[in-house]
């Protein structure tokens, strides 16, 4: 995988959460405002339902005296729908109320005091009054069907919600001195009873509710999000700082801080290829310390360590800002130096040499031996097709540098006299 498409599957699984977060505070808040409506519907369909079988108790209490008789005081009008609606006692003229009647009266006492109406309505209604209006009608239809005997639904009247129920009327033995006529048997859906009550605050409430559920879960879900982000952001910077300390820790050398043989052949090849192309010269120095044997057997392992510290040391003060430094093994290092000629690196080498021999002993704690460094340098040639042969060429310098009784540097273009005893060095 690439950087770049592990970078956008890392933002598509970030957003996927983000995401997934806010749908699930979303989803909650509905479910929950769900709830909460089915539970006002329930609360108020049973509100309905018994003002509804309240109602039906007092009418099969009227039905059961046949109807009721009231005193014709003023203001009390006979019912036009009955035949002898009035009578004339010694106590004065009474007038009768039937169910019907009574159901219409209560309504109109409800709605000035309390808000619910009931309306008593048939698909065969001997008062005109009595006609179904919409909601009714359909729920009427579905009575006679006898597919169910309540039906409600929530609906606008008088620019008001408006919960409404209907329940129906059965045919009692009761009913039938008035609707017999009408050919209705015990039983038979006579009608119903609708009761409308307004449900405008309840709503209000409801909906503030919902609104606020929903602020509040959408500001949880993004306050998620956002430590989610931030929570991401912070583990990525800490996993690109490890990643990038994991690199550098891959191409650095522990001991001395200077980049290793890895890093450094990488460079050389990019040095290499870079001094081919532009003409460019490229010297490289390859630099061992004599006799370092002996400083570990006789100083110990720990001044041997503060000796390659402070080599590195010297090294990486003695060279200008784009020269590559690293220690390739042991006691070993090599010095690249870009756009410089071979006597520019023999002077500079000829430097560190120098510093070498005066200070490092010093520098690395010690003053009981004098420690020293040879040199092999080489320029590249045209006739170098790798930096392999610029390395043999430094390698071979420094050989010789050995041999020639160390503490020196030589170059590649100065071959020294031939080695009768072998190689000398380490
Ligand atoms: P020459 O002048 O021919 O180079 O002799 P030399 O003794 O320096 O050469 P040789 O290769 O025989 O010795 C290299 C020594 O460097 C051997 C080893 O003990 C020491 N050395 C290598 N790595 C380390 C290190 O990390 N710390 C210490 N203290 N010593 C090391
Ligand atoms: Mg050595
Ligand atoms: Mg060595």
């Amino acid at each position: 995988m690439t950087a770049s498409t592990e970078r956008s599957a890392f933002r598509v699984f970030v957003a996927a959460i983000s995401v997934a977060i806010l749908l699930s505070f979303t989803v909650m808040s509905a479910i929950m405002s769900l709830r909460a409506e089915s539970l006002i519907r329930q609360v108020e369909l049973e509100r309905a339902r018994s003002i509804f079988g309240t109602l039906v108790l007092a009418r099969r209490w009227n039905a059961g005296y046949g109807g009721v008789w009231v005193p014709k005081t003023a203001g009390v009008e006979s019912n036009p729908w009955l035949a002898n609606p009035d009578v004339e006692t010694a106590a004065g003229t009474f007038t009768k109320r039937n169910p019907a009647l009574m159901t219409r009266e209560i309504s109109e006492i409800a709605t000035g005091e309390t808000g619910f109406r009931f309306h008593i309505t048939s698909l065969k209604p001997l008062n005109p009054g009595n006609v179904p209006d919409a909601f009714e009608r359909e729920a009427l239809g579905e009575f006679e069907l006898r597919q169910t005997e309540e039906d409600w639904r929530i609906e606008e009247l008088d620019d008001e919600p408006t919960f409404r129920f209907m329940g129906a009327l059965l045919t009692e033995e009761s009913c039938l001195s008035c609707h017999a006529v009408q050919g209705y048997k015990v039983g038979d859906v006579r009608g119903g009873i609708s009761v409308s009550f307004p449900i405008g605050a309840m709503e209000t409430a409801r909906l503030r509710d919902l609104r606020l559920a929903l602020g509040v879960s959408g500001a949880l879900g993004l306050g998620l999000v956002a430590l989610f982000l931030s929570l991401v952001r912070a583990l990525r910077r800490k996993l690109d700082e490890l990643r990038r300390e994991l690199r550098e820790q891959a191409v650095l050398d522990p001991l001395t801080g200077l980049y290793n043989r890895r890093w450094l052949m990488e460079r050389l090849s990019e040095e290499f290829a870079k001094s081919r192309r532009t003409n460019q010269n490229l010297s490289l120095a390859i630099g061992d310390l004599d006799w370092f044997k002996l400083v570990n057997d006789q100083l110990g392992h720990p001044a041997g360590d503060a000796a390659l510290k402070a080599l590195a040391c010297i090294l990486k003060e003695g060279v200008r800002p784009y020269d590559l430094v690293a220690r390739i093994g042991g006691e070993e290092f090599i010095v690249v130096l870009p756009a410089t000629e071979l006597s520019g690196a023999m002077a500079l080498c000829e430097r560190l040499r120098a510093t070498v021999e005066e200070t490092l002993a010093a520098r690395a704690g010690f003053h009981e031996r004098r420690t020293t460094i040879s040199f092999g340098v080489a320029t590249r040639q045209d006739s170098d097709e790798l930096p392999d042969a610029l390395l043999a060429r430094a390698d071979a310098a420094l050989y010789r540098a050995k041999s020639a009784g160390r503490n020196r540097v030589e170059s590649a273009a100065e071959p020294g006299p031939p080695e009768p005893d072998g190689p000398v060095r380490g």
